[in-house]
C-alpha cells in the first residue's frame, strides 16, 4: 500500500482507533505495561504471518492498525483524562505524520523480502521460543545500556538478525513501530497537559551513560527552554525509538 492509501485508510478509521486506544489505555494504565503488551503482540503478529495464519493484506492492515492504536493509547495514558478528546485531536496529525511514512516504507521492504525469498513463509527453521530475542523482548533499559549502538550492531550481525532479514530480526523491527514509540507518545500526551496547565518551560533530561547519543546530551545540556522548543524524546535524536530521555516542566 502506498503512503496516500495508508493515510486515507487511517483517516477513515480514526474514531475506531480512538475507541480501541481508550480501551487499551484503560487496561494497561502505564506506558511501560503498554509497551510490554505491544512487544508481545509484535511477536505474535510476525509469528502468525510466518506460520501462514494470515495473508499479507491482513498482516499489513494489522500493522497499520496496531501502530496507530498503540500510539494513541500511549498519548491517552500521558493525558491522564484531562480533556482527552480535545487533546487527541492535536496528537492525531502528529502520530500520522511521524509513524505512517516510515511504516509504509518498512512494509514495502518486508514485502520485498517475502517476494524475493529472503524471508520464507512457513519457514520454521527458527523457533521463536528458542531464539534469543533478548535485545528486543526482554529488553530492560539496564541491559541495553551495557552496550553502545556499535557493539549492539555487531551482536545483531553475529546473530544474523541485522536489517530485518530473518524472522526474529523482523520482530525486532516490528517492535520499533508497535511498542517502542509508546514512550515518545506518552510524553507527547504529558506535554499537551503541561501546556494546558500553563507551564512555561521544559527541559530534557538525558540518561548519562554510554548509550546516550550526542543529540540527547546536547538537549540535556541546554537546560530549561521555553515550552515547545525541545522535541519529544525519540524525535530529533539519532537514538529514535530507543531514546529514554524524560521531560520536566515548570
Ligand atoms: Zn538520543
Ligand atoms: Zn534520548
Amino acid at each position: 500500500m502506498d503512503l496516500l492509501s495508508t493515510v486515507g485508510l487511517a483517516t477513515k478509521r480514526r474514531s475506531d482507533y480512538i475507541e480501541q486506544a481508550k480501551t487499551l489505555a484503560r487496561k494497561y494504565k502505564e506506558q511501560s505495561r503498554l509497551e510490554e503488551r505491544m512487544k508481545a503482540e509484535s511477536l505474535g503478529l510476525v509469528k502468525g504471518f510466518r506460520d501462514k495464519l494470515m495473508r499479507w493484506e491482513e498482516y499489513e492492515r494489522t500493522m497499520i492498525d496496531k501502530t496507530l492504536v498503540s500510539a494513541l493509547a500511549a498519548c491517552i495514558i500521558g493525558i491522564k483524562e484531562d480533556k482527552t478528546d480535545r487533546k487527541l485531536e492535536k496528537c492525531w496529525p502528529i502520530i500520522v505524520g511521524d509513524m505512517l511514512p516510515p511504516l509504509t516504507k518498512f512494509l514495502a521492504e518486508t514485502k520485498e523480502y517475502i517476494d524475493s525469498g529472503v524471508l520464507r513463509l512457513g519457514d520454521q527453521t527458527v523457533d521463536f521460543a528458542d531464539y534469543d530475542l533478548a535485545p528486543a523482548l526482554a529488553l530492560s533499559d539496564e541491559e541495553l545500556l551495557d552496550t553502545n549502538p556499535e557493539e549492539q550492531g555487531l551482536i545483531e550481525a553475529e546473530a544474523r538478525r541485522a536489517q530485518g532479514q530473518s524472522w526474529p530480526a523482523l520482530v525486532t523491527r516490528v517492535i520499533n513501530y508497535l511498542a517502542r514509540p509508546t514512550f515518545s507518545f506518552f510524553n507527547l500526551g504529558e506535554y499537551m497537559v503541561s501546556r494546558d496547565q500553563g507551564y512555561k518551560e521544559m527541559r530534557r533530561i538525558a540518561k548519562d551513560d554510554k548509550r546516550t547519543c550526542k543529540d540527547c546530551r546536547r538537549y540535556g545540556a541546554e537546560g530549561w527552554r521555553p515550552l515547545g522548543e525541545l522535541p519529544m524524546p525519540g524525535k530529533g535524536c539519532r537514538c529514535y525509538a530507543n531514546c529514554r530521555c524524560y521531560i520536566e516542566y515548570r
